[in-house]
């Protein structure tokens, strides 16, 4: 039986447009200062993304209009986080049934209000899978869909042997998501493992933003902009 082709086809199979196992050894501190003993005890994370529809993100210049607030909020993030969610808890399952442990991490949830951040970084388990760099936005930012991709992971003991390695930055003298954030949350500064995320970004800017400001609550002009994906549109 081969359990990482099983897995693979059965998360392509239900959805997921990236499949990618991550050996997490190389950040273990860094996971257990974030989620703590048990969350770092596991070896492996599975990493699943699934892409955000172009014909969605592209209409984010024009997010004052309610229809396209509405629609990126709905198709373009709670949707696609409850599609993951059933993802991870469907595959989590198959592994318990061949006796390893899987721990499902939520898409979306907070577990940290000061830190807004979750139990685990699913931008980091993606980034030690191989499916890109952490962007100057600090989003992962894929070859194929640039930050165009939501994102889960699944935490296992099971033998799967990693599908990549982190690649490496390529910003390059891109600046365009800091040049365009309405509230500068981001600095410029690249992407080094193990340096606080703080000295990237301050998320309580962007939060603010759209608690106070943005008309419908919705912005994601850094996930529009990146020409990473903007430049890289199917059809
Ligand atoms: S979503 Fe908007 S406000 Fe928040 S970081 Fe991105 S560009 Fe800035
Ligand atoms: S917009 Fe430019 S600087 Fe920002 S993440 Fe994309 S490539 Fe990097």
């Amino acid at each position: 039986m081969d359990l990482t082709k099983n897995i693979r086809e059965m998360a392509l199979d239900k959805g997921a447009d990236f499949f990618g196992v991550a050996d997490l050894s190389s950040a273990r501190r860094f996971i257990e200062e974030q989620g703590g003993v048990e969350v770092a005890s596991y070896p492996m994370a599975i990493s699943l993304g699934i892409r955000i529809m172009d014909s969605i993100v592209d209409q984010l210049p024009h997010r004052e209009e309610r229809s396209v607030s509405v629609n990126y909020r709905h198709h373009g993030y709670e949707i696609i986080n409850q599609r993951l969610d059933l993802l991870s808890s469907q595959i989590s399952s198959y592994i318990q049934s061949k006796s390893y442990m899987a721990l499902p991490i939520p898409a979306s949830e907070r577990y940290d209000d000061e830190r807004i951040c979750s139990v685990i970084s699913h931008k980091l388990t993606a980034h030690l899978a191989g499916h890109g760099w952490i962007g100057k936005s600090c989003m992962l930012i894929t070859p194929e869909a640039g930050p165009r991709v939501r994102w889960t992971t699944i935490l296992t003991n099971a033998p799967l042997p990693a599908t990549g390695t982190s690649a490496p930055q390529n910003c390059g003298e891109c600046s365009e998501c800091v040049d365009i954030c309405p509230v500068s949350a981001f600095t410029g500064v690249p992407f080094k493992e193990y340096e606080p995320r703080e000295v990237r970004y301050d998320a309580r800017k962007c939060e603010k933003y759209l608690l106070d400001e943005a008309k419908w609550g919705v912005c994601g002009l850094c996930v529009y902009i990146c020409p990473h994906g903007r430049n890289k549109k199917i059809g």
